[in-house]
């Protein structure tokens, strides 16, 4: 199964795709994860995107693009995957449309993760990444609604909307079951 996962930040998606990947048997691939390996590994592409990360902006669309279409192409990407925080702005989301007609395996479904701004903020304060601060969480949220929002109109007819305040498990099963329901009815 070919997935994406979008939802603002604090919405649980690392949380949901890491359970996810696990029942569905396809790998987790993080944008925000594959930055910070490369920031950590102190890499080109890593001194490149830190300071976007520190801002809370989001990297330029042809780093990002570059860096997924090489993790994509990799073997175990080849029987599915669950992007998460990929793609966030419709430029991205062409990207992903060539990359993946170039290999005729078109996405399946767009899973969206929704939860109330007061939710979100709270569970990103009490995680305490450093980019996690009051100014730059909002800074993000804004560009969650101007940059990527977007996209659900674009993917309309994959998307799932999943209702994700709850336990883990809970929302675990909320998505599983949306993606065995036919699109266009959440
Ligand atoms: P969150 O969803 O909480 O913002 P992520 O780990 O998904 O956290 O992203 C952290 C940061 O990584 C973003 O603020 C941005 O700087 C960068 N990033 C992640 N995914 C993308 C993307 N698709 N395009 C551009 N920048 C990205």
């Amino acid at each position: 199964m070919r997935l994406v996962l979008v939802g603002p930040p604090g919405a649980g998606k690392g949380t949901q795709a890491t359970a996810l990947s696990r029942r569905l048997g396809i790998p987790h691939i993080s944008t925000g994860d594959l930055f910070r390996e490369h920031i950590t590994r102190r890499t080109a592409l890593g001194r490149d995107a830190e300071r976007y990360l520190d801002a809370g902006q989001l990297v330029p669309d042809h780093v990002t693009t570059g860096m997924v279409r090489r993790r994509l192409g990799e073997p175990d990407a080849q029987q599915g995957f669950l992007l998460d925080g990929f793609p966030r702005t419709l430029p991205q989301a062409q990207a992903l449309t060539a990359i993946l007609s170039s290999s005729g395996a078109p996405l399946d479904a767009v899973l969206e993760l929704t939860a109330p701004a007061d939710v979100v903020v709270e569970r990103l304060l009490s995680r305490g990444r450093p980019d996690d601060t009051e100014q730059i969480i909002r800074h993000r949220q804004r560009v969650y609604r101007h940059q990527t929002l977007p996209l659900l109109t674009h993917y309309a007819p994959l998307v799932r909307t999943v209702h994700a305040v709850g336990t883990v498990e809970d929302i675990t099963t909320r998505a599983l079951t949306a993606l065995t329901e036919p699109a266009g009815h959440p």
